[in-house]
């Protein structure tokens, strides 16, 4: 897929300072008002922290911080576990695939600090053993 510069501006530099993806390339503790709908949360009186550009430029979503989120009705397991999955995601190096209690800086350096002081080479190898 094709990324436009001017869709992709982490910044909001070209946006009025709303930072800006491309669709399915933004922060994954971000989410859509929909998204988080099917995790039983609703966007709860925050302002959008960023928003994705799709269909070339056609059509934006608003993106809100999950962690921000308000429940939409009461906590259950399953909703738990739903939430769960999405807070792993924030939390989970996708490099050396470990879960972290904190929520890793993915927005800046892309893994956890162990990982983002690894050479290129060393990270090709750490992908491919991840990936087997
Ligand atoms: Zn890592």
């Amino acid at each position: 897929m094709a990324v436009r510069a001017s869709d992709l501006d982490p910044s909001g530099e070209h946006h009025g300072g709303l930072p800006t993806w491309p669709w399915r390339y933004a922060d994954p503790g971000l989410h859509t008002r929909r998204q988080l709908r099917a995790l039983g949360l609703r966007p709860g009186g925050q302002e959008p922290a960023a928003q994705v550009v799709c269909r070339k430029g056609r059509r934006i979503a608003y993106l809100y911080r999950i962690d921000q989120a308000l429940p939409v009705r009461p906590m259950t397991p399953g909703r738990a576990a739903a939430l769960d999955r999405a807070m792993a995601a924030r939390q989970t190096c996708p490099l050396c695939r470990t879960r972290y209690d904190a929520c890793l800086p993915l927005k800046t350096l892309g893994s956890c600090v162990p990982c983002s002081e690894l050479s290129d080479d060393e990270r090709d190898q750490l992908a491919a053993l991840t990936s087997a």
